[in-house]
């Protein structure tokens, strides 16, 4: 048996921002993971660092969202610091489009609500019309009503991400430890046993990241994580000179010249298979929007499940019961990765979450049953 002070179970973007966060505050940290036969969002994203439109219904997840998004270039590039791995982050700011003018009446309503109600820094956004849209990105369709910029967003590569972030934390003396799933955890006042097929593996304090299986690891420790599978598409094409500057909802040029193409939300339950009707649908789009996509050779496409949970915000949770237990889950894992490491990992550390972060507990699935 192998003994650490943190556990971090789940490998995915959100464990291992976790773990390198923990890490860096020093102490052992052993990150362990299911391995490449797991259900997995962290290798099947649009790799947006992305504020627009987020905290309807929960300001405080706005904050939360563009504080993320300001440590991000710091983040990056103390990642590249540690293992020369450059995640490609590009602040640009982001559109999201409207693709008729009742969506613009609505997305404007809902920019003005969102920055009516979030706290400082706030929320920076413009309606732009289609002329407007047009001066920011050349080569876009000419019958779009126009779309909404905010600065605050980026884009990145997840992949990058992902692999710098275990870089780093095996710089730092972390343990990885894959293919070793959990299957159950045994949690004792002052630790935890955490078994896997593979062996036991105890720790001091344990941190449950593990996407979908959150949902039935959190019980373990006194804890729920209510989320659901939620399908998104994407579709990849050939490598293009540079054509789209600044990353959208719908399409964005990566790093490496292929053209993506997003991304579908689908309640399949847990049916990641990519299908013909959705991708024609997203295909169709994505050449409205750019008519040039509709010479582009798709190379790639695949299906891959969303970790959603009821509202759509993150859930983090301290186990009443074994204090030193704590859940994330978020749908948001590129965006969030950066705050992840820089302050929520730093509260695991000190042993509490703050009240600024409670709003984001599971318990107000349970409040809003019952009321
Ligand atoms: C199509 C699509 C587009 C997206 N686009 C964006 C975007 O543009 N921007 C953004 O911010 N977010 C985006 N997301 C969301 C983002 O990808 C996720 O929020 C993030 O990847 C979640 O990371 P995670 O670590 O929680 O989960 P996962 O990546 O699913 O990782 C969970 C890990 O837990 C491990 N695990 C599971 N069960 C066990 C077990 N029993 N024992 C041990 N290990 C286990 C697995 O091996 C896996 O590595 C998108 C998601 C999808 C599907």
């Amino acid at each position: 048996m192998r003994t650490f002070d943190t556990l971090v179970v789940g490998g995915g973007l959100v464990g291992s921002a976790i773990a390198y966060g923990v890490a860096r505050r020093g102490g052992s940290v052993a990150l362990i993971d299911e391995g490449d036969v797991a259900v997995r969002a962290s290798r099947g994203n649009f790799a947006l660092v992305w504020v627009h439109g987020k905290g309807d219904g929960m300001p405080r997840y706005a904050t939360w969202t563009r504080r993320s998004a300001d440590l991000w270039p710091d983040f990056a590039g103390a990642l590249l610091d540690r293992t020369g791995i450059d995640v490609v982050y590009e602040k640009t700011g982001g559109i999201i489009f409207c693709f008729d003018d009742e969506e613009m009446a609505e997305r404007r309503a809902l920019l003005a609500r969102l920055k009516a109600n979030t706290e400082p820094p706030g929320y920076d956004y413009e309606m732009l019309d289609q002329g407007a849209l047009a001066g920011m990105l050349p080569g876009l369709g000419p019958d779009l009503p126009g779309g909404s910029y905010c600065p605050h967003d980026g884009h990145c590569s997840s992949l990058h991400l992902l692999r710098a972030l275990h870089a780093a934390l095996l710089g730092l003396g972390g343990r990885y430890l894959p293919e070793r799933r959990v299957t159950d955890i045994r949690a004792r006042a002052d630790s935890f046993t955490v078994i896997t097929e593979q062996g036991e593996v105890q720790g001091g304090r344990l941190v449950l990241a593990a996407g979908h299986a959150n949902a039935w690891l959190a019980p373990k420790v006194g804890l729920s994580v209510p989320v659901k599978p939620e399908r998104g598409q994407v579709l990849v094409t050939e490598r293009f000179e540079p054509m789209i500057p600044l990353p959208t909802s719908h399409v964005r040029q990566s790093h490496e010249g292929t053209i993506m193409i997003g991304v579908s939300n689908e309640d399949v339950e847990f049916d990641d298979r990519s299908t013909v009707q959705t991708m024609a649908q997203m295909a169709d789009q994505a050449r409205r929007i750019f008519p040039f996509l509709a010479r582009a050779r798709i190379v790639r496409a695949w299906g891959c499940l969303r970790i959603m949970p009821p509202d759509g915000f993150a859930i983090y949770d301290q186990s009443p019961d074994h204090p030193n237990a704590y859940t994330v889950s978020c749908h948001s894992g590129v965006t969030l990765a950066a705050v992840h490491a820089e302050s929520l990992a730093g509260w695991i550390c000190d042993g509490a979450l703050p009240d600024e972060i409670a709003c984001f507990s599971a318990a107000r699935f349970a409040r809003a049953e019952a009321a």
